[in-house]
């Protein structure tokens, strides 16, 4: 909620982004991709309508009992960078007063700014015309004082196109690029903190994203699919529909740690599940993988082995967090909503065949010595044989055409 919760009857969303802003020709693509995620949010609001209006997208029609709830939707959309909401009257300065005095009369406050803002120039008032007169209107109703440093309220007055937006309080989004405007990427998708924190990341940069996990089932239980499924669930409140690949995966691991030296168990066991990401990135069109890897954090992580485990990637790996602590990591993971699923105890994919001993510093050319063994086209088409592909949908996800 608005910390200053006033929302008029035919309340107005006013969003605003701004690296989007910056992409100049390119903007209207960037826009249009943004207004399809918020509409996406909006199905299950008939009459609601997103407009652009001059570097921000205005939301009409919605109910006023709505408005909260969609707020909170559209502050997991990304490229956002806060939305406020408010009223829209004519550009004109008595209802623009009239406007902002009913909009603040439930609020307490002691001190407030005017913030105006005035696209054009044609009109008969400046911006300093509507921060005075507003600002006045506002005093004689409220008997509130002017603080323009520290108001407690701030109401913003936005002149554009004959038309005025006016508003107390802005929500923060989350910033970025919107989903989908970056491209399409499949993560590998584990279950621990990284791996989500990872795919949220890259989100963040306008990717969309195809998530695949590997599991152990049947030789373990079921624990780290449910877990997958959940995160896929967090993820799908700010990401829409999303695609989890679930692909069983103890029989390849079985076979690698017989037929192949034990110290690069893991390191192969990753080059395989990157050839599961390349036929998926190439069937789902994505361009990118995505992996929770972080140098040095564990012993595959060291800069040979992410060599020589991008040695069988075949589109660019993209590691978000890479630089990241695990402090970090589990920080973000309690701000994106991932951390209490991925605390829960799972068994690894790997367990069953862990090595003792593990390779830090892997050479390419023994890796690949390594894999001389597997008849690895043969192992790939049964882990996409296998491989089950399910659709996660947010809860307020309602399907294009039913809308
Ligand atoms: P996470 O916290 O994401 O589980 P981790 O710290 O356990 O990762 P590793 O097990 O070394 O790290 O895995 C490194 C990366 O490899 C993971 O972030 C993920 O992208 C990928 N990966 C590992 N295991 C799996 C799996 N079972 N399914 C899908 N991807 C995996
Ligand atoms: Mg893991």
């Amino acid at each position: 909620m608005l910390p200053h919760a006033a929302i008029p009857e035919n309340p107005v969303l006013i969003i605003h982004f701004h690296e989007i802003a910056l992409k100049g020709g390119n903007q209207a693509y960037f826009e249009n991709i943004l207004k399809r995620n918020i509409l996406m949010r909006l199905r299950d609001k008939p009459g609601a309508r997103v407009r652009h209006v001059r570097n921000r997208l205005v939301v009409r029609g919605l109910r006023r009992e709505d408005a909260a709830e969609v707020l909170a939707r559209l502050q997991k959309v990304f490229g956002i960078v806060n939305i406020s909401v408010g009223a829209e009257v004519d550009a004109d300065m008595e209802t623009m007063k009239a406007t902002a005095q009913a909009l603040v009369r439930d609020l307490r406050f002691e001190s407030f700014a005017v913030r105006p803002k005035r696209a054009e120039k044609r009109y008969p008032f400046t911006s300093q015309d509507i921060g005075r007169e507003v600002g006045a209107a506002i005093g004689r109703a409220s008997h509130a004082r002017v603080d323009l440093t520290h108001p407690d309220l701030e109401v913003f007055v936005e002149v554009v196109q004959g038309r005025a937006y006016i508003f107390a309080g802005k929500l923060p989004g989350p910033g970025g690029l919107p989903v989908s405007s970056s491209g399409r990427g499949v993560v590998l998708f584990s279950v621990g903190f990284d791996a989500p924190v990872a795919a949220w990341r890259m989100m963040k940069r306008g990717l969309s994203l195809h998530l695949v996990h590997f599991h152990g089932q049947p030789q373990t239980d079921d624990a780290s699919v449910r877990k997958a499924r959940a995160l896929a669930k967090v993820l799908a409140d700010w990401h829409g529909r999303i695609k989890l690949t679930l692909v069983a995966f103890a029989q390849a691991q079985e076979i690698i740690s017989v037929a192949c030296p034990e110290r690069f168990r893991t390191i192969l066991y990753r080059r395989m599940m990157m050839r599961v990401a390349n036929k998926l990135a190439w069937k789902h069109r994505a361009r990118a993988l995505v992996t929770g890897e972080s140098l040095g954090q564990v012993a595959s992580q060291t800069l040979p082995n992410l060599a020589a485990i991008e040695d069988a990637a075949a589109f660019p790996v993209l590691r978000p967090l890479i630089a990241f602590d695990k402090q970090e990591i589990i920080a973000e993971a309690q701000r994106i909503g991932t951390h209490d699923i991925s605390i829960l105890p799972h068994d690894e994919a790997c367990v069953l065949f862990q090595p003792r001993r593990v390779e830090t510093a892997a050479k390419i050319e023994d890796v690949r010595a390594a894999e001389e063994e597997l008849d690895i086209p043969w192992m790939l088409d049964q882990l996409m044989a296998d491989a089950v592909t399910e659709v996660i949908v947010p809860d307020w996800w309602v399907e294009p055409d039913a809308a």
